[in-house]
């Protein structure tokens, strides 16, 4: 097969490997990494593809994109981790939803009860092989800023794996008490953890600050490290991504709900634009995708740029209930637009983005974009409804995360009178937002959140996820508290002091 090359979405194009915008993550120019060509299924590979399982075709399509990892390495690292053991009932299961057209991908039965540890399971396995591969003797170290899901997600990921250190910030009022106490508790003896006074983007403004920051990173040089992110900034979040969008159409010909060649839309509940990202990417491989619905919360921006073509940051940010989608900056947005305007563009813009929170992309550009791209959104009032409508008449149990996407999907629908098969992403497993999930059936919220867990079972005659039940017994272990400044200063202590200071 021929070598897939990687260069920055800005000025810098010095072509890279896979394996070495996996361990880099962003690239110098503060650009994200794509890939220079989007490789093809032809129909015949998918429909071989719908033969296999979900680790075949796992292996079969990242070594499409990882070309400097051999097929039996890549097969090796997914056969672990998507293993009955730690995805129960599957990887990638979709559920269907009687004769609606409506189809859920169910994203959320891996060891944190969300999406993210699609990516986040196998992520560490690619980054070990990469460190390998480049014969550093060096040790990476882990940056997170997370919403929420993906910092536990990565906590889980790379807790205790050889030559690799975590440190994840949160922002200390926008996540669930739940998402709170996972990341909290996390066990592993190279982990550290912090919650940072501020919203989602003020955490990840400064952890991107911090990776670019020339002095900071000679300093970690000094301790033998080097910074590698976990966000979906990097391409190792994204490239197992873009498996089970494939995956997913293979399932629908499998069970003969389509034959080879039926359009069907997806609908992904968005924040940082990466899961609905990798969609399109399966798109361009080939599948025949038709719409890519973009769901927003109450933070449309993203709304409103497929609208307008306006990318207006300077809003009031609103804390939901589905607060992985809290998000005023979709970094991956960034790769879109070089893939479809060109890096002169797309630096100009992050530019303007950076120095005056707004940039406007030109009719043509909107245009093509709303070939593919069409947004949606739902308030809180309408999200609640969905999830109501959802169990009162299906009996299905969703997340916020996931009604946001089912909410814009039937708009979608009857705005357009498209009734084509529609594939919905759902994000979260309902109990990691118990509260707000009986709050929305009309239930009172209980003070405690394991008693939450419990009423939300009975009501549904669904289990709670055993990961999230057995937090009632673990041990909290990072209290810290700390300014958006201070981040800087915690990494360099971590630096120095693998225990995060516990001892
Ligand atoms: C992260 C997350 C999202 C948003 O995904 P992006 O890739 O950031 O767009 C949606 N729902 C849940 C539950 C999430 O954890």
């Amino acid at each position: 097969m021929e070598k897939m090359i990687y260069s920055s979405t800005r000025s810098n194009n010095e072509p890279r490997t896979a394996s070495y915008v996996i361990m880099n993550g962003i690239a110098p120019d503060g650009g994200l990494y794509i890939p220079n060509e989007i490789p093809k299924l032809e129909k015949a590979d998918v429909l071989a593809l719908s033969e296999m399982s979900y680790h075949e075709r796992a292996a079969k399509i990242l070594s499409m994109f990882l070309t400097d990892y051999t097929y039996e390495e890549l097969l090796t690292a997914a056969t672990d981790s998507y293993s009955e053991e730690r995805f129960k009932g599957g990887a990638a299961p979709i559920s269907k939803l009687g004769e609606s057209g409506k189809y859920m991908l169910e994203l959320w039965h891996g060891p944190t009860s969300a999406f993210k540890d699609m990516a986040l399971q196998i992520m560490p396995r690619l980054l070990s092989m990469a460190i390998e591969k480049s014969g550093t003797d060096k040790e990476a170290l882990i940056l997170v800023a997370t919403s929420g899901d993906t910092g536990k997600a990565a906590l889980e990921g790379y807790a205790d794996v050889d030559r690799v250190r975590i440190s994840v910030f949160y922002p200390s009022d926008g996540v669930s008490n739940i998402q709170k106490m996972q990341m909290v508790t996390q066990k592993g003896k190279n982990v550290c953890v912090s919650g940072v006074k501020g919203n989602f983007d003020h955490c990840q403004t400064a952890v991107k600050q911090v990776f670019s920051n020339e002095e900071i990173r000679n300093k970690i040089a000094e301790e033998n490290l080097f910074f590698s992110s976990a966000n979906s900034i990097n391409w190792g979040r994204l490239a197992p991504q873009i498996v089970y969008y494939v995956s997913s159409y293979c399932d629908l010909l499998k069970e003969k709900e389509i034959t080879y060649g039926e359009e069907v839309n997806v609908c992904v509940p968005t924040g940082n634009f990466g899961n609905i990202l990798a969609a399109y990417i399966a798109k361009l491989m080939g599948i025949p995708f038709a719409k890519l619905i973009c769901a927003s919360n109450s933070n449309k921006i993203l709304y409103d740029f497929f609208e307008t073509g306006v990318y207006d940051r300077r809003r009031e940010f609103y804390t939901t209930i589905s607060p992985s989608m809290d998000i005023l900056i979709s970094s991956n947005l960034e790769r879109l637009l070089s893939m479809v305007a060109g890096n002169e563009n797309c630096e100009k813009w992050m530019k303007e983005l950076f120095e005056n929170g707004i940039f406007t992309v030109p009719d043509e550009v909107r245009k093509t974009l709303s070939k593919d791209f069409k947004g949606f959104f739902a308030d809180e009032a309408q999200t609640q409804n969905t999830i109501k409508r959802y169990f009162d008449e299906f009996g299905y149990l969703i997340d916020p995360h996931t009604a946001v996407a089912l909410h814009a999907t039937d708009t979608y629908m009857s705005e357009t009178g498209d009734t084509k098969k529609t594939i919905v992403v759902s994000t979260a497993s309902p109990y990691k937002f118990s509260g707000a999930v009986l709050e929305a059936l009309g239930y009172e919220i209980p003070a405690d959140d394991f008693e939450a867990l419990e009423r939300l079972q009975s009501i549904s005659g669904t289990n709670i996820p055993e990961n999230l039940y057995s937090l009632k017994s673990a041990e909290k272990r990072f209290n810290a508290v700390i300014e958006k400044e201070e981040i800087p200063d915690k990494v360099l202590e971590f630096s120095k002091n693998k225990d995060c200071g516990l001892n």
